[in-house]
């Protein structure tokens, strides 16, 4: 289990999470975890970009689908930073299957179909790190955030 308390994890709020109003939940869930906003942004991306980002699933049946709906309008990119963000930001999403999303998570809350699952969340450490840099090649935003020590001892 990771202690780092600078992990780093790309998060985005799918076309679907944005056409229906739920930037601002999904953004106070991630504020009121304790994580700290380090980037963010709303993009129309293109389907290359998209492509890049879903590279893993190119090839299955649902690759097609996939791009066409995340490039059907725009999504919210950001980065968010804290102790076990990666595993922690996956655990507050749910399961890949909304249906078997747990309620008070993300996709349990707010969804039923494997095809709109409303928010993006890196499944490693590793991953985290090239989307971040895929999304943010302009880099993320440095500061003190003031309220660390009310949540890390
Ligand atoms: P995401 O990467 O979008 O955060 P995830 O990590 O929970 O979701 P992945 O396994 O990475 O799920 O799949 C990426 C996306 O591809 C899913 O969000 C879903 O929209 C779609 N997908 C994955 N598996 C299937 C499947 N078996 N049938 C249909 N769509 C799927
Ligand atoms: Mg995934």
């Amino acid at each position: 289990m990771s202690c780092n308390v600078n992990e780093r994890t790309y998060i985005m709020v799918k076309a679907d999470g944005v056409q229906r109003g739920l930037i601002g939940n999904i953004i106070g869930r991630f504020e009121k975890r304790g994580f700290k906003l380090i980037a963010l942004k709303l993009v129309h991306a293109t389907p290359a970009h998209i492509e890049k980002h879903y590279e893993v699933w190119s090839g299955t049946p649902f690759f097609p689908g996939l791009i066409k709906f995340m490039t059907s309008g725009p999504v919210v990119a950001m980065v968010w930073q804290g102790l076990g963000a990666v595993e922690t930001g996956r655990a507050m999403l749910g399961e890949t299957n909304p249906l078997a999303s747990a309620p008070g998570t993300i996709r349990g809350d707010f969804a039923l179909d494997i095809d709109r699952t409303i928010c993006h969340g890196s499944d490693s450490v590793e991953n985290a790190e090239k989307e971040i840099k895929l999304w943010f090649p302009e880099g993320v935003v440095q500061y003190d955030a003031t309220f660390a020590s009310w949540i890390f001892e």
